[in-house]
């Protein structure tokens, strides 16, 4: 089957979208929606947290080529503003995951600001996992960080990580969990809820049980040859995983993430941020590769948000980007924070056969974090969000 978006329309031509599942008071989207779309039977989503436009071309540059997620047929930017403003990486994840803006801290969950009133919110796995599908929640974090919660628990607070851990062990409808290790006593509660320990992840592929769960060392650095026992790659654990969760027959959902960009930004680390950033990409290349000819799966590739104001001078070349790589710093960028940035972040998106009639995904366009939810959901369904 061909799939095909037609059409972006903009929402207010499309009169009132119902937000119904949503509609716990969460801002809604005024931005654009997806008309006239057939099924993708896989949607893969791949996360770098903290990876901005900047960080990407940091990225290019150093490698000396274009990057794999460079390389998809559309692009857009994503506003990435939390209902706090400034987002934190558990809004941002709250609004991918479930549509809907809520304040920094929550996980899954919206806050009415004023009455401190809470809802539970539906998840894209939750949609996945009601269509048959398989589901499969990656970081290259521990499991109880705030962008794989996002996607499988619900909470008032990202710190919370027993009450993160045990709501994504026991309520999650995610089939397979894969992170970077945790402690025992946090495998036990995935285990106690009927998870099967995979402790080989090249094991992965070959598991049979319909819930599985995988702790460890993954190793996120741009240096493949460095892999060895003790170590699991990034590109090799997804690619597992791909294998085990498309044996549903009526395919699957994966988010991925590679979780620590976002910590190169925060130390100002170029180094640090390249080697992270290009091991998701490794990653990105791996799914790619895999998907390469299918026509029944969509990869997008985004960030949760910029950290740490990355600015590159104009004219920065290959070389200087190698010779910042070795110095750890270089005269042809700024760190402007430590923190998170409100700017815009990359969406690519690889798949189906995609026909934009009206409006393009060009850099002219801009659209809001939660639609990116709404894109996926589309997907998904097969039809427009209403
Ligand atoms: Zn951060």
């Amino acid at each position: 089957m061909k799939k095909i978006w037609q059409k972006l329309i903009p929402l207010a031509l499309a009169s009132a979208m119902s937000l119904s599942m949503i509609s716990c008071g969460g801002e809604k989207n005024d931005g654009i929606i997806l008309k006239n779309v057939t099924q993708a039977k896989n949607v893969i989503l791949l996360i770098g947290d903290g990876m901005g436009p900047e960080q990407v071309r940091a990225g290019e540059l150093f490698k000396g080529e274009k990057l794999a997620m460079q390389k998809f047929p559309y692009r857009t930017m994503v506003q990435t503003r939390s209902v706090s403003g400034l987002t934190d990486s558990a809004a941002a994840a709250t609004a991918l995951a479930t549509g809907t803006r809520t304040s920094n801290g929550y996980v899954g969950r919206y806050v009415v600001p004023a009455t401190g009133e809470t809802t539970d919110l539906e998840t894209i796995v939750d949609i996945a996992h009601g269509l048959g599908k398989r589901t499969g929640v990656i970081a290259t974090e521990e499991l109880y960080g705030a962008t794989p919660m996002g996607f499988s628990a619900h909470s008032n607070s990202r710190g919370n990580t027993d009450e993160l851990l045990s709501s994504a062990a026991t309520s999650s409808n995610v089939n397979l969990f894969a992170s970077y290790t945790i402690r025992e006593s946090y495998q036990q509660v995935f285990i106690d809820a009927g998870y099967e320990r995979i402790t080989n992840a090249d094991l992965i592929s070959e598991s049979i049980e319909d819930k599985i769960f995988g702790s460890y060392s993954i190793l996120a650095e741009y240096e493949p040859m460095m892999v060895d026992d003790s170590f699991v790659a990034f590109d090799r654990l997804v690619t597992e995983a791909l294998e085990y969760l498309s044996k549903d027959e009526d395919g699957f959902f994966l988010m991925a993430e590679g979780s620590h960009i976002d910590h190169g930004g925060h130390n100002n680390d170029i180094r640090y941020m390249l080697d992270e950033l290009l091991a998701f990409d490794n990653m990105v290349a791996a799914v790619l590769e895999w998907a390469k000819d299918r026509d029944d799966t969509v990869v997008i590739v985004t960030a949760d948000h910029e950290t740490g104001g990355l600015t590159l001078e104009k004219d920065v070349t290959h070389k200087d980007m190698l010779d910042a790589y070795d110095k750890g710093y270089g005269d042809y960028f700024l760190w402007s924070s430590s923190g998170h940035t409100n700017a815009d972040v990359y969406l690519y998106v690889n798949g189906a056969d995609i026909h934009f009639e009206e409006y393009s995904f060009k850099d002219k366009n801009r659209i809001k974090n939660t639609e990116v939810f709404e894109i996926m959901k589309s997907l998904m369904v097969g039809e427009a969000a209403k």
